[in-house]
């Protein structure tokens, strides 16, 4: 195996072009379980931590490196509060936000948050310059993004001004260390626009656009048009069974985490 460790975005950009089919390496909490687990073996491996303009997070730009420790601790509340239930501290201080996205699994918990203010994710390659592909543009299925060979993901920018309220919640076997069985990401506009993300319950995270529409037309929500927001986005979401929990189990838990996460921004 080949291992490269690139020291700036332009020496990593070479490596890819010099080695299209490489395998990224960021904090390696996917990908050492693909090697230790299931049978991956590169032949060339770059290894991103070393590239200074990944770890970059600035005004509305999050660059791929950034590590959940760090978002824990910053001033978008929803992906904060997404950061801080990922795996232990051990994986939070290796684990990235572009490795959430590499991976692309519908369980990843950062990416509600991408997909709720519609973030768009920043692609680089040292032929085609930077493509800048809408979250729904970059995940395109269960564990696959729109990535090509010879790009790597710079990170994500976030729109200018985003809605003030923004909460995350997910639901696990357990309360810590856990794999989402059903997440999501609601934001409130000072308007009363209303945005919600879930995961885990479709192939990709998934926008419930007819309840976001059903209840940001209410300025001022009742209860029972709370309770009728959890009902619609419970009949909105894709969920399958599988080893994790049944669909039916996930319907029921992405209504009622989005009801509890509307009550919350509406306090
Ligand atoms: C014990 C444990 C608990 C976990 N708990 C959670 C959890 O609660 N929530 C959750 O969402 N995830 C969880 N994960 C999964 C994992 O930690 C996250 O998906 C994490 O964000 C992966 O980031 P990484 O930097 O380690 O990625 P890596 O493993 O280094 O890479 C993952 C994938 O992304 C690609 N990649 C990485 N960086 C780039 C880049 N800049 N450009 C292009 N491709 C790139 C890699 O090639 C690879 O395909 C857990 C994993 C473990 C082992």
């Amino acid at each position: 195996m080949l291992l490269l460790r690139p020291h700036s975005l332009d020496e990593a950009l070479d490596a890819l072009a010099a080695h299209p089919g490489a395998t990224l390496l960021a904090g390696g909490t996917d990908l050492m379980v693909r090697a230790n687990y299931q049978g991956l073996r590169p032949e060339v491996v770059v290894a991103l931590r070393r590239v200074p303009e990944l770890q970059e997070m600035t005004g509305s730009f999050i660059g791929a490196g950034v590590t959940w420790s760090r978002l824990a601790a910053s001033p978008w509340p929803g992906l904060a509060g997404a950061a801080r239930t990922v795996g232990s501290p051990q994986i939070r201080t290796l684990g990235t936000l572009g490795g959430n996205l590499g991976t692309a699994s519908p369980a990843g918990d950062g990416l509600p948050f991408l997909a709720a203010v519609e973030a768009r994710v920043e692609v680089a390659s040292r032929d085609g310059g930077t493509r800048r592909p809408a979250w729904d543009e970059f995940l395109v299925g269960p564990k696959r993004n729109s990535l090509q060979p010879g790009e790597l993901i710079l990170g994500v920018r976030l729109p200018p001004s985003l809605p003030e309220r923004q909460e995350f919640a997910k639901v696990g076997a357990r309360n810590a260390m856990v794999i989402s069985i059903a997440s999501a990401c609601l934001v409130r506009s000072a308007d009363g626009a209303v945005r919600i993300a879930l995961g885990s319950v479709g192939p990709t995270p998934l926008r419930a656009r007819r309840a976001e529409a059903v209840i940001s037309a209410e300025r001022h929500p009742s209860s029972a048009a709370v309770v009728e927001f959890g009902r619609l986005v419970a009949a909105e979401v894709r969920p399958i069974d599988d080893h994790r929990s049944t669909a039916a189990y996930r319907r029921h838990a992405a209504g009622v985490i989005a009801r509890r996460l509307l009550e919350r921004a509406l306090a």
